[in-house]
């Protein structure tokens, strides 16, 4: 689907990067789809993904009221050191003196807020994403044992955030449970803009069926309506979201979505307000299902999470080195 989505222009082939990416997507497409036999066959390490909407819809098994209950294994803190409680929206952290990311900026975006769900006033107030009105913001979604999508995605961004340091490049986050409630899509994606990011990832776990697999990565659609404005950034991100998903399969072993995108792990929308609204190139990423027990085993793994976020690294990586 996503290769050829009607509301999406064909990436426009770029010279070295194309035959990159040849590789890469001839990478990915039979890994995911021998991972993806080999998850079926072994029920092995692999991995499943969401029904893009979910991720910014809360399921109906929004989170209970009281804090997570399940963290799974006494791994799960990622390592490094443990994030500053200063606010986080523009705060920038060291990055390493020198390295291939050096005098990158890259903005990680954790998906939801830990304290969204006691401010449900304010999140779902509408805010305009071009295209139409939509809420500020979702509580999430969690594993049926309670382990929520908000946690999930503040420990993949601290992971990432951390590779990417020890890379040079200097990471900014959106939020990071330092804030009552939100950012709101708009002012996620604004944070991107505002910091003229060479990249940002939206990081979310899906709240889909149980027996729905796979990960898969949400790329921009081309719209122009409103204050969404995609063209400029529909092929760069395609190209970053590509890499993305190559590597999320190498470092992880999971397989594409298995619901989604035509075992490609690949996702155009043109709904998502965090996309529509960016003008710097940007993907999301739904890391698995959270209502699945088998992906809900991976997702609670803090080792999982390290191979996720190394997934994404270097995909990151990859785009940026070119
Ligand atoms: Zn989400």
């Amino acid at each position: 689907m996503s290769y050829v989505g009607p509301d999406f222009d064909p990436p426009q082939p770029r010279h070295s990067r194309r035959r990159t990416l040849t590789v890469a997507v001839a990478a990915l497409v039979p890994g995911a789809l021998l991972g993806w036999v080999m998850y079926e066959a072994v029920g092995g390490p692999g991995d499943g993904g969401g029904s893009g909407n979910a991720a910014v819809r809360p399921s109906s098994a929004t989170p209970s009221s009281t804090a997570p209950t399940v963290s799974a294994t006494n791994d799960d803190k990622p390592p490094g050191p443990t994030p500053t409680t200063e606010s986080t929206a523009d705060s920038t952290s060291a990055p390493a003196a020198s390295g291939p990311l050096k005098g990158k900026v890259v903005v990680i975006d954790p998906g939801h807020n830990p304290n969204n769900f006691q401010h449900t006033a304010e999140i779902n107030r509408k805010v305009n994403i071009g295209t139409n009105w939509k809420e500020c913001d979702t509580t999430g979604t969690s594993t049926n044992d309670g382990y929520t999508e908000a946690k999930f995605t503040l420990d993949v961004a601290h992971r990432l955030r951390t590779l990417l340091q020890k890379q040079g490049a200097t990471v900014k986050f959106t939020q990071d449970g330092d804030r009552s409630w939100g950012p709101c899509v708009d002012e996620r994606a604004e944070i991107g803009n505002k910091a003229h990011a060479d990249a940002v990832v939206s990081i979310h776990a899906d709240g889909a069926g149980a027996g729905q697999r796979g990960f898969h990565v949400i790329l921009p659609a081309k719209v122009n309506a409103g204050a969404a404005n995609t063209g400029p950034i529909v092929t760069s991100s395609r190209d970053l979201g590509e890499r993305i998903a190559g590597s999320f399969v190498r470092l992880t072993g999971s397989a594409p979505s298995n619901y989604v995108g035509d075992g490609t792990g690949l996702v155009t929308r043109k709904d998502l307000g965090g996309l529509n609204l960016s003008t710097v190139p940007k993907v999301f990423i739904e890391c698995g299902n959270m209502r699945d027990s088998k992906d809900a085993a991976l997702l609670t793994s803090g080792a999982w999470r390290q191979k996720a976020a190394r997934g994404i690294s270097e995909g990151i990586v990859s785009y940026l080195e070119e």
